[in-house]
């Protein structure tokens, strides 16, 4: 069978339902050459992932997902084979947690204006060892029984636009992609067909974009195809992965995709280019 890779895995260090170490089994369990963690915000999954390798289990590439947002809207932002030692990636990321903590917290102050009783720890609870966001506020909401469901916190108060909802502060493209840049890495638009961000490949190719993700679970067939043309068209690398998340259906499972090693290769050889041009 051809080599193949993951390039977009998610652990319980986001959003995720299954350990580094279980990502890691089922990455064997796979016979995938190659993998990337690519938390939302966090390297502590992959950090942890590497600690458990040994010199013949599959390679970890360094990987992380980036919230991103600006007037033009949100975005993912997929950084690849950067050095997980930079200091400016380690401030970016200490301030990302930061700015996420405060969220939470306002969030949980509104909910007890309106008379919920809940408290901050409730929702660092729910989270773990994730970076605060709005799904650990929804449980901690449910576990309180102060809505009969998950679901039902979004839609009464923590829903875009609902009563105790507050806006991410995320950080814009531009300071992302350089991020990514100064830790020596590749910037990789994710899943460019979820919320329309295709249509920005051109202004993210002006601010230093390295490449797309072509293949997704949300994408199809077709886009997938024409994805790979606008990668050649705007000399961008494509990357793959399977979103996985360990929640029922809503992604594809760990090596669903069929990413080939040539990709990762591309990637490797584009990132040596970049550091012999500095
Ligand atoms: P955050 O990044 O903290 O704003 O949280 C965004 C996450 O909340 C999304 O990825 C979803 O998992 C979840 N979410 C947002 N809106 C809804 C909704 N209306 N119903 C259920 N889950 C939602
Ligand atoms: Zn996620
Ligand atoms: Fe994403
Ligand atoms: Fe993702």
């Amino acid at each position: 069978m051809a080599s193949r890779v993951d390039l977009h895995l998610h652990t319980t260090c986001s959003d995720g339902l299954k350990s580094p170490e279980d990502i890691i089994k089922e990455v064997k369990r796979k016979n995938l050459t190659a993998f990337a963690i690519t938390d939302h915000d966090s390297i502590k999954g992959f950090l942890e992932a590497r600690d458990l390798l040994g010199e013949n289990d599959p390679e970890l590439v360094p990987g992380l997902e980036l919230s991103c947002s600006s007037v033009n809207g949100d975005l993912h932002i997929l950084a690849y084979l950067f050095d997980p030692d930079s200091e400016a990636l380690k401030s970016a990321l200490e301030e990302f947690r930061i700015r996420r903590n405060q969220r939470g917290y306002s969030m949980v102050k509104r909910l007890n204006e309106m008379g919920i009783e809940i408290s901050y720890e409730d929702v660092l609870e729910a989270a773990g060892t994730a970076a605060v966001g709005r799904p650990h506020v929804a449980e901690a909401l449910a576990r309180r029984k102060a809505v009969p469901s998950y679901n039902d916190a979004f839609q009464k108060y923590i829903g875009d636009g609902r009563p105790a909802y507050v806006p991410k502060q995320n950080f814009t493209p531009r300071e992302a992609i350089n991020m990514i840049h100064k830790a020596g890495g590749l910037a990789v638009l994710a899943h460019p067909m979820v919320s329309y961000a295709h249509e920005r490949i051109e202004e993210l190719v002006g601010l230093g974009l390295d490449g797309i993700e072509a293949l997704h679970p949300d994408h199809k067939q077709a886009e997938c195809d024409r994805l790979k043309v606008t990668a050649r068209r705007f000399r961008l690398v494509w990357t793959g992965g399977s979103d996985y998340h360990g929640r029922g259906n809503r992604t594809g499972s760990v090596g669903s995709e069929k990413v080939p090693i040539d990709c990762l290769d591309e990637m490797k050889a584009r990132v040596s280019q970049k550091r012999g041009s500095d």
